[in-house]
């Protein structure tokens, strides 16, 4: 403890270390940090370095952070066992995980552990051994017939492994070994790493409109500035008008000064015609970082970043946790996405952390979207973040006409969801041998299931949810906790033998009426339930692309990125759909999710002369999302909710911060929320509202209650929750797994909360 003691073999750390051990602790603890003893062996540890430690009877990988700390017995301090062989941890990457742990009220060691996510990727792959030939040695054994193939197959080899050269040289392994011990064949290590090939800058380009070389020498002349500091540019564009263009130029420019490129992209798993559009451009794919990545491709991947081998990564948000040591620009494609937001263990918005992100790194990202967020259109529109506008689609092709079906005047029967009008337009697309897409964003065949003796609604046993019924009537699925189950013959609460009807439709639900109506029509289904990897989603855009579909019917999984030629109507099953949840965002999603669903018809007007359309049917056709929608005019919804927004101080022009509280003892869960109750803060400017059921009250078989605090937008929210939660004693817990009794209470603090289940 004592600062002044010898530490000349310490650097300027001193006789104690603080180390950061990835270790989740509850929502507000700024717990992590521990102090250790330096290894006995190895040289002076420096700050960031990655370092093996005993830790409550494990092992674990943290990062050096500085000097201890202090106030611990010496003699009950740990040592560190040893410092792993791996690039440091740079200041830019431990102030970020100090930031994103502070913002979102997180402990720092959660957030390490997101970057260290990937055991067994600070190890380096284990070369294996493979033989050559030992250069003028004559071979002191019996020469076979065996051993003479395998020599002779061996001249001018490089170093392979033994079952490879028996395998080439029809011999057998142990022929092989012989060999070695004879002293004939020599050993070699073998590299078993992965080549990572490098993106290529100077491949040609696309010859760019004067909108798009504008806004791509916009961005080129920020980057490789070093006095850049981290600018942000909004890069906003109708769909097809060159967005993703635009930025490859910046990644080009990025990759000549010999920086590393993040890409965030929302659903990494559906991106194929992206990926394609990479390669055409840049020679070949970008590393790719999503949570259906093989473990040893994760591993190799993890350490081909952090020793610069990748160049280019196209990831889901938790890429932003890589380590990327020469990392020179960001881009958040799709940015109003909510797919950014994570709303697991520590709750956090990519998007918004790649801001900071690049801030501390001092360089520049890049915010992409069509329909970008109020809080990016409103820091473009302030000038905090510089603003790159496209307003036309490429090549002069014309947004498609909307047209809007009054489903009040349908008179539908109840097992019918296409209205007449719709119903043409899809015939007229079918007569012309082009393509159609029906939207519904519901996954399976009924949302809902009804006993028609008593009316009982089948719910899910662990969530307040309906169940809803997959390919007709044989499962039932709740869409929040997995819960499976058959279809039961009689109800569980009247008896009644096979009462049950299915209550309105899903996408499967929707090919019936489709196949009903037109037999002869090729209709293929796209949900996360058919699309559940990147190879069924290429798969997928392969058929449609060589038209052996006619008729695609998809959830939001098909919504956006996607360009297919010949696909000129989209038909909207139900646009209200949304807007019902009636959550802070629910307009601006529904514009959102619309926009871009319409984006997709009549992509190539010019080269095929068929324009775009559009139906949409409502129950509300007087909404400003419909009336938007229909004219074809964001600004006017935009300054509508804007307005909206301002006169209720909600973001971007006001905070919040939301409390989940949540237990499998409704009583604990009641008790905890009473007690914060008791000591919320009473503060101006401060709004603090609940306790109250969350509309998922019950979820995954726990309890849940909700606080939601609004602030003014100049007042810091975290050390006001931090307070209040110290005052309520809920800002301490144990490690995760440990003394968690069944009473225990959860508290989730969710910073610019997005969800408001
Ligand atoms: P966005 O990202 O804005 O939706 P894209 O970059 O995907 O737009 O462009 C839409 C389509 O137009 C793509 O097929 C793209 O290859 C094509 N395109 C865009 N700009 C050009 C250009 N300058 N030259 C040739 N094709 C272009
Ligand atoms: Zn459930």
């Amino acid at each position: 403890m004592a600062k002044n003691s010898n530490h000349n073999e310490l650097g300027d750390l001193g006789p104690q270390i603080s180390v950061l051990v990835p270790v989740t602790f509850a929502a507000g603890d700024s717990a992590g940090f521990y102090d250790y003893l330096p290894p006995k062996k190895g040289g002076a540890l420096i700050p960031g370095d990655v370092v093996r430690v005993p830790f409550g009877g494990r092992s674990l990988v943290g990062a050096v952070w500085g000097p201890g700390q202090g106030g611990v017995d010496k003699a009950k301090l740990k040592t560190i066992t040893e410092k792993i062989d791996i690039t440091p941890l740079s200041a830019d990457m431990r102030a970020f995980i100090e930031w994103v742990a502070r913002y979102n009220m997180a402990s720092p060691g959660a957030v390490l552990k997101m970057v260290f996510n990937v055991p067994g990727a600070l190890e380096k792959a284990k070369p294996q051994r493979g033989f050559v030939l030992t250069q003028g040695v004559e071979p002191s054994v019996r020469m076979t017939p065996a051993r003479k193939r395998a020599l002779d197959f061996m001249q001018g080899k490089p170093a392979m492994l033994a079952a490879e050269i028996a395998r080439e040289a029809g011999c057998t392994p142990s022929v092989i070994s012989g060999l070695f011990k004879a002293g004939a064949l020599k050993e070699v290590a073998i590299s078993t790493e992965h080549k990572w090939s490098v993106p290529d800058h100077k491949l040609p380009r696309a010859k760019l409109s004067s909108a798009q070389k504008n806004g791509a020498a916009e961005i080129c002349s920020r980057i490789g500035n070093n006095n850049d500091g981290g600018s942000v540019t909004l890069i906003d564009g109708v769909p097809g008008s060159g967005k993703t263009e635009v930025y490859f130029e910046a990644i080009a420019k990025t990759l000549e000064m010999g920086k590393q490129v993040l890409v965030l992209l929302p659903e990494i798993a559906l991106t194929a015609q992206w990926l394609q559009r990479f390669s055409a451009r840049f020679g070949v794919q970008p590393a790719l970082w999503h949570s259906d990545l093989g473990d040893a491709k994760r591993r190799e991947t993890w350490r081909a970043c952090s020793t610069g081998k990748v160049r280019v990564v196209a990831g889901a948000r938790s890429a932003l946790f890589l380590p990327l040591h020469e990392i020179g620009l960001i881009i958040v494609d799709e940015e109003h996405e909510t797919a950014f937001k994570q709303e697991e263990s520590v709750i956090y918005n990519a998007r918004d952390m790649a801001v900071v992100r690049a801030h501390l790194g001092k360089f520049p990202i890049i915010l992409v979207s069509a329909t970008p967020s109020l809080e990016s259109m409103s820091n473009a529109k302030s000038g905090k973040y510089h603003l790159v506008h496209l307003p036309e689609r490429h090549g002069g092709a014309s947004l498609p006409d909307v047209e809007l079906v009054d489903m009040r005047t349908q008179k539908l029967p109840a097992t019918r969801w296409l209205s007449d009008g719709l119903l043409e337009s899809l015939k007229k697309v079918f007569d012309a041998g082009e393509q159609a897409m029906l939207f519904l964003n519901r996954r399976g065949y009924a949302p809902l299931t009804l006993c028609r003796a008593c009316g009982h609604r089948l719910k899910c046993p662990n969530c307040s949810a309906w169940l809803v019924e997959h390919q007709t009537g044989r499962r039932l699925q709740c869409h929040h906790c997995g819960h499976s189950d058959s279809m039961p013959e009689n109800c569980p609460n009247c008896d009644a033998s096979h009462k049950f009807a299915p209550i309105g439709p899903g996408v499967e639900r929707l090919a019936e009426e489709v196949k009903e109506r037109f037999p002869n029509i090729r209709v293929t289904l796209a949900s996360s339930d058919t699309l559940s990897g990147p190879l069924k989603a290429a798969d997928l855009v392969k058929r449609i692309e060589n038209h052996e579909v006619d008729l695609i019917i998809g959830t939001q999984v098909v919504a956006k990125g996607y360009h297919f030629p010949l696909l000129t109507l989209v038909g909207v099953v139900d646009g209200d759909l949304g807007l019902a949840g009636g959550d802070l965002r629910a307009a601006e999603r529904t514009y959102q999710l619309l926009y871009q669903v319409a984006g997709r018809a009549g992509r190539e007007q010019k080269q095929t002369q068929k324009p775009g359309k559009v139906v949409v049917q409502t129950y509300m056709p007087d909404h400003p999302v419909m009336q938007a929608i229909k004219a074809g005019s964001r600004e006017k919804f935009v300054k509508a909710e804007t307005e909206a927004r301002q006169a209720m101080a909600m973001p971007p022009f006001g905070k919040l911060v939301a409390l989940i509280i949540s237990g499998s003892d409704e009583r604990g869960v009641d008790d905890a929320a009473n007690r914060l109750a008791r000591c919320a803060p009473n503060i101006d400017g401060v709004q603090v509202l609940g306790p109250a059921p969350a509309p998922l009250a019950l979820l995954r078989g726990k309890h849940r209650r909700r606080f939601l605090i609004k602030l003014k937008s100049n007042i810091l929210p975290q050390p006001i929750v931090g307070e209040w939660l110290a005052k309520a004693g809920m800002n301490k817990s144990a490690p995760k797994g440990k003394h968690k009794g069944p009473q225990s209470v959860r508290v989730q603090i969710d910073v610019d909360p997005q969800s408001f289940m």
